[in-house]
C-alpha cells in the first residue's frame, strides 16, 4: 500500500516538473495573464457608445437598417470614443487589393499613396497585393505601422474573370495565413482614391458598402441577377440594399465565409454556363441578402464623383478612380 502511495506521489511530483518546464512560474507571465483576462472582460463597446442613430435635420440618410445594423454616414460616430477603445483593445487592419494587367500600371500607386494617408491612420495595417507582374510593381513610401505584402497571381484571359477569381484567391489567403496576421480585413477594387480619414468607424463583423448609384432606389428596381438559374438569383420585390463589391469586410472570419461561399456559387454558374449580370458583385450581393451585414457604408465610402454631390454626401472617404476601359483591357 505504502509502496503505491509513493510511486503515485513520485507520478505526481514528475508530472508538475515536467509542466513547470514548460511553463515555468513567472510573475510577469501571471500579470499578463491578468492583464489578458481583464481586457477580456471589460464591456465590449456597444453602438450606443460610438454610434448616433438619430436623424436630424442637417442630416437625411437613413442610420440604420431594418435588422438594427449602422449605416455609418460622416458625423454619425465618435472618433475620440473609437480611438480611446482601440487603443485599449488594439487591432491591425489588413486591406486586400488585386492589381492586375493595366490597373497595375495605372491605378495601384495612386491607391496605395492615399490608402497609407487616410486608411486607418494610427492602426497596424498590412496591405496585400495580388499582382500579375513584380516588376510593375510601384515605389510607395509607407508611414509608420503599416507593411506590405505582395503576391504573384496570374492573370487570367477575360476581365471578368479577374474580378471573379478574387473571391476564390482571398479566401484561400485568408485560410493561409491572413487570419493569422490580422483581426479585420477589407477587400477593395484597385480603381479608386481615398480622399479623407477611413477609420475604426468602418470596422465590424461584415461591412458592405451601399453603392452609389442606387441607395436610393427601392430592391425591386436595382440590378440584382434575375436570371432564377443563377446561384445569384434574388427574385423581384425581394433584397434590401443594392451593396458595392468595390468594398467589403469584416472579421477574417466573417470575410472567409463570404468570398467562399462567392467563389462557391461562381463556380456552380461556371459549371452550368452561366454568368450572372454583374459577376462577382450580384453573387455578394446574393450572400448579403441571406446573411445579413451588420455595418453599412453610406456611399460616401466609394463615391464617384462624377456625379452630383446630394446634401447627404458630406464627406467623400474613398472617390472612383477615372475608367478608360479601351485602355485598360488591353494587355501590358
Ligand atoms: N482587376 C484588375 N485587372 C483587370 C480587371 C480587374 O486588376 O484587368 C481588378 C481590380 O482590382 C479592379 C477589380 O478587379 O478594381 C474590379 O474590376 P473593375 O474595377 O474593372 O470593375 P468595375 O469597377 O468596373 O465594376
Ligand atoms: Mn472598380
Amino acid at each position: 500500500m505504502r509502496y503505491k502511495i509513493l510511486i503515485l506521489s513520485l507520478l505526481v511530483l514528475m508530472s508538475l516538473y515536467a509542466q513547470y518546464r514548460e511553463y515555468p512560474f513567472s510573475i510577469k507571465k501571471l500579470q499578463m495573464t491578468y492583464q489578458c483576462w481583464s481586457l477580456k472582460n471589460q464591456p465590449e463597446l456597444q453602438p450606443s457608445d460610438w454610434f448616433n442613430a438619430t436623424m436630424d435635420s442637417t442630416h437625411m440618410g437613413m442610420r440604420a437598417t431594418n435588422w438594427s445594423a449602422p449605416i455609418v454616414w460622416t458625423n454619425t460616430y465618435n472618433e475620440l470614443v473609437l480611438a480611446s477603445y482601440y487603443k485599449k483593445h488594439p487591432v491591425t487592419v489588413g486591406l486586400i487589393v488585386f492589381a492586375v494587367g493595366r490597373y497595375l500600371l495605372y491605378y495601384l500607386g495612386h491607391f496605395l499613396e492615399s490608402a497609407d494617408r487616410f486608411f486607418m491612420v494610427n492602426q497596424k495595417v498590412i496591405i496585400y497585393i495580388m499582382l500579375d507582374d513584380f516588376s510593375y510593381m510601384p515605389w510607395v513610401d509607407l508611414s509608420r505601422h503599416r507593411t506590405l505584402k505582395i503576391f504573384k497571381i496570374k492573370q487570367e484571359r477575360r476581365w471578368q474573370d479577374i474580378s471573379m477569381v478574387r473571391m476564390k484567391v482571398i479566401s484561400e489567403h485568408i485560410a493561409g495565413h491572413i487570419q493569422h496576421e490580422v483581426d479585420y480585413v477589407f477587400c477593395m477594387d484597385v480603381d479608386q482614391i481615398f480622399k479623407a480619414k477611413y477609420g475604426l468607424e468602418t470596422l465590424g463583423d461584415s461591412v458592405a458598402q451601399l453603392h452609389t448609384y442606387w441607395y436610393k432606389e427601392s430592391p425591386s428596381k436595382v440590378p440584382y441577377e434575375r436570371n432564377k438559374s443563377s446561384e445569384a438569383y434574388i427574385a423581384v420585390g425581394e433584397g434590401d440594399f443594392y451593396y458595392h463589391a468595390a468594398v467589403f469586410g469584416g472579421t477574417t472570419t466573417q470575410v472567409f465565409k463570404i468570398t467562399k461561399e462567392c467563389a462557391k456559387a461562381i463556380m456552380k454558374d461556371k459549371k452550368n454556363n452561366i454568368e450572372a449580370v454583374w459577376h462577382d458583385e450580384s453573387h455578394l450581393n446574393k450572400y448579403f441578402f441571406l446573411h445579413r451585414p451588420t455595418k453599412l457604408l453610406s456611399p460616401e465610402y466609394c463615391w464617384d464623383l462624377s456625379k452630383n454631390k446630394t446634401s447627404d454626401i458630406k464627406t467623400v472617404k474613398l472617390a472612383w478612380n477615372f475608367k478608360n476601359y479601351k485602355f485598360l483591357r488591353r494587355r501590358l
